[in-house]
């Protein structure tokens, strides 16, 4: 693995500081569909992260990855927080044995496969699923390509547009059957937040 420990403190600090920015926003979102506390959740857990940057920092990679993950899985609640965590704890596992940016896909797509196996969730659901996946698919399908990261930032903000039309039929927004369409889903939001906040912070340091 060969994430430079201040490359990883410049990324998590981006993403954090990038969703705590964005908490006003998640919270209208989760007024609308659910309880109105995503915004509130998020920036309780980057705060938490943000807070262990120095140990996060001093970690290799994939431990560091696995702080992320069970400080979101203690500090974040709600569905999203075992959510997140797992992601980040199950892309911490698989970084162990793998190398960045090589095999980036592979490390993304272990924190996927965790979130749908947690969530019983899949793609269509309206549920931060619906970024993660297809940003996913560009990752596969795009790697080595000189504009991964504006493909990559791309596909985050279609993804999002495209929750407004869907049915939630996973967590909270569900309970609204029909009434869930014609908004854009939180979490998948939030997802995007952190992507983009990752691909802007890479692309200053190209
Ligand atoms: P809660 O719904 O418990 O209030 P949050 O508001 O923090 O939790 O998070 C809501 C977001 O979590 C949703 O917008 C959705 O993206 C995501 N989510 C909820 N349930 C699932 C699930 N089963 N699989 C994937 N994502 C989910
Ligand atoms: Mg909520």
């Amino acid at each position: 693995m060969s994430l430079e420990p201040e490359t990883l403190k410049l990324l998590v600090r981006a993403a954090a500081e990038q969703v705590i920015a964005s908490a006003a926003e998640l919270t209208a979102l989760d007024q609308a569909i659910g309880d109105g506390d995503h915004g509130a959740n998020m920036k309780r857990g980057c705060e938490a992260v943000l807070g262990k940057l120095e140990v996060i920092g001093a970690q290799p990679a994939d431990e560091a990855l696995k702080t992320i993950g069970k400080t979101l899985v203690m500090t974040v609640g709600g569905a999203s927080g075992p959510l997140y965590g797992s992601f980040f704890l199950a892309a911490g596992e698989a970084l162990s044995d793998k190398k960045l940016p090589e095999d980036l896909a592979d490390v993304f797509g272990s924190g996927v496969n965790a979130v749908s196996a947690r969530g019983r969730s899949h793609v269509g659901e309206k549920t931060m699923l619906d970024v993660l996946v297809p940003v996913l698919e560009t990752l596969k399908a795009d790697a080595g390509r000189a504009d991964l990261i504006d493909r990559v930032r791309a596909s985050a903000t279609e993804a999002v547009a495209r929750t407004v039309p869907m049915q939630a039929t996973k967590g909270r927004a569900s309970f609204l059957g029909a009434r869930s369409v014609g908004h854009v889903d939180p979490g998948a939001r939030s997802s995007c937040v952190l992507v983009q906040a990752v691909c802007s912070t890479l692309e200053a340091r190209q």
